[in-house]
């Protein structure tokens, strides 16, 4: 067996949007050495065959700080490149008087947030870690076995390439998604409760020019959101009961496409062509830990949330900003970062927003994916109230832009 005495500082588990993300942040200082053990190879832009989890079909709605962060690893223009600013999102509910617009303008900002597909997000992620001289992408891997050698360092055991590795650290983070195998080596539990919904994510276009405009549509059996998308195409994200997607992933594309115009209705336009659809299961998934000694669980290893609100993506990169942050001051006082008080500053700065964001799309999963009257009256009336009430409405601008609690965003200095 291949014994690697050469440390890292940090070795993430995971390369997808958050582990990828964490290890670029980390990796702008270039004393760091960082590794990242991912189950599979990184996959390029042309290569339709490979569909690897994390940089996949999705559309992902960016929120302005995500976007910042990103900015700041040096990438953003190239994201950007491949992205459609939102610069009006609809709020309605199908059937019912409700309805609230969110406007950039109004909120002052150009954009209340960015589309770009996950597959670019990762083709611009994965070049630039190729890059990066202080990250070793240790691929396709998998763990095999953990232990603590020392209070100080964690042992892991990996499989690279079909070749025995052992790597140790000060510091492990768990980012290999919503089904960790990480985590259960270490005996984390994780709480699930399943929506008995499935989203449906494809593309489609419209007869109209779609002006930048967003729209989350809320059904009894779930809602829908389109995003706007380069060359006037638009990002499907359908939410419905497990039989209902079933029946649909069936369907034929004329079939698809009249089933959503019904429930788009009228406002996005006629749709003309439909894409290739995906489906994903949707649970929400806790761990019950998040930090142990000289260990973080981070991403949807930590909390993996109904899209709904498009929040997943976006809590977690504060999440990345914050612990970044952390382990940069540990390194100028020379305290030791995987140091479970230390790890606590991290835990305690993020568990606010975290719940907040958590709590905000389960709630709102909750009270619009069903038809009872008393829901239906009250989403109705809370949806005028948001449109009426400017406070009312700032909070929910807030949380389309990913920014549910400003002020508990961390300074992101990374
Ligand atoms: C339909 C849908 C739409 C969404 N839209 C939005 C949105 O608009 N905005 C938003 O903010 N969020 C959105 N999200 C949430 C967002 O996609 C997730 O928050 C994000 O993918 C989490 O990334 P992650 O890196 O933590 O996990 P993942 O994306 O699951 O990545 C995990 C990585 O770990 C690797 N891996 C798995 N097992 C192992 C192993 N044993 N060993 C090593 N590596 C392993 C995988 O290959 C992968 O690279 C959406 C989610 C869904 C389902």
């Amino acid at each position: 067996m291949e014994k690697q005495p050469s440390d890292y500082d940090v070795i993430i588990v995971g390369g997808g949007l958050v582990g990828g993300t964490f290890a670029a942040c980390l990796a702008r200082d270039p004393a760091m050495r960082i590794a990242i053990i991912e189950k599979f190879p990184v996959q390029r832009m042309d290569d339709e065959n490979l569909m690897h989890p994390s940089y996949d079909a999705r559309n992902t709605a960016l929120a302005n700080g995500t976007c910042h962060v990103f900015d700041q690893l040096g990438i953003w223009q190239a994201i950007r490149s491949q992205s459609a600013a939102i610069k009006h999102i609809v709020v309605c509910d199908r059937g019912g008087f409700g309805r609230s617009t969110i406007d950039a303008v109004e909120e002052n900002v150009r954009a209340l947030g960015y589309v770009v597909e996950n597959r670019w997000i990762g083709e611009v992620l994965n070049r630039h870690l190729d890059t990066l001289q202080n990250v070793s992408l240790l691929t396709p891997a998998e763990v095999q076995a953990l232990e603590y050698i020392d209070e100080k360092t964690v042992e892991v055991t990996a499989l690279v390439d079909g070749k025995p590795v052992v790597v140790r650290t000060p510091l492990l983070v768990i980012a290999d998604g919503a089904q960790s195998a990480t985590r259960r080596f270490l005996g984390i539990e994780a709480q699930k409760t399943d929506y008995g919904q499935t989203a449906i994510v494809t593309t489609i276009t419209p007869e109209m020019p779609h002006n930048d405009q967003a729209w989350e549509r809320f059904t009894a059996t779930g809602p829908l959101a389109l995003l706007p998308q380069t060359d006037n195409r638009m990002g499907i994200t359908w939410c419905l009961d497990n039989d209902k997607a079933a029946a649909l992933m069936a369907a034929t594309d004329e079939e698809f496409l009249e089933e959503l115009q019904k429930v788009a209705g009228s406002g996005p336009g006629r749709f003309i062509k439909v894409g290739k659809r995906f489906t994903y299961p949707l649970t929400l998934t806790l761990s019950d830990e998040q930090i142990r000694p000289n260990v973080v669980v981070l991403g949807n290893s930590a909390h993996a949330m109904h899209p709904v609100a498009g929040q997943g993506l976006n809590l977690s990169i504060r999440d990345v900003a914050a612990l970044t942050q952390l382990i940069y001051d540990a390194r100028e006082q020379a305290v030791h970062y995987g140091d479970l008080a230390w790890l606590n500053r991290y835990f305690q700065q993020r568990k606010m927003d975290q719940a907040a964001t958590v709590q905000f799309s389960d709630k709102v999963v909750k009270l619009f994916s069903t038809d009872k009257p008393s829901a239906v009256a009250a989403r109705n009336l809370g949806l005028l109230a948001f449109d009426l009430l400017p406070g009312a409405k700032r909070f929910l601008a807030h949380y389309a832009m990913g920014r549910a609690a400003p002020t508990l965003l961390p300074e992101v200095v990374i």
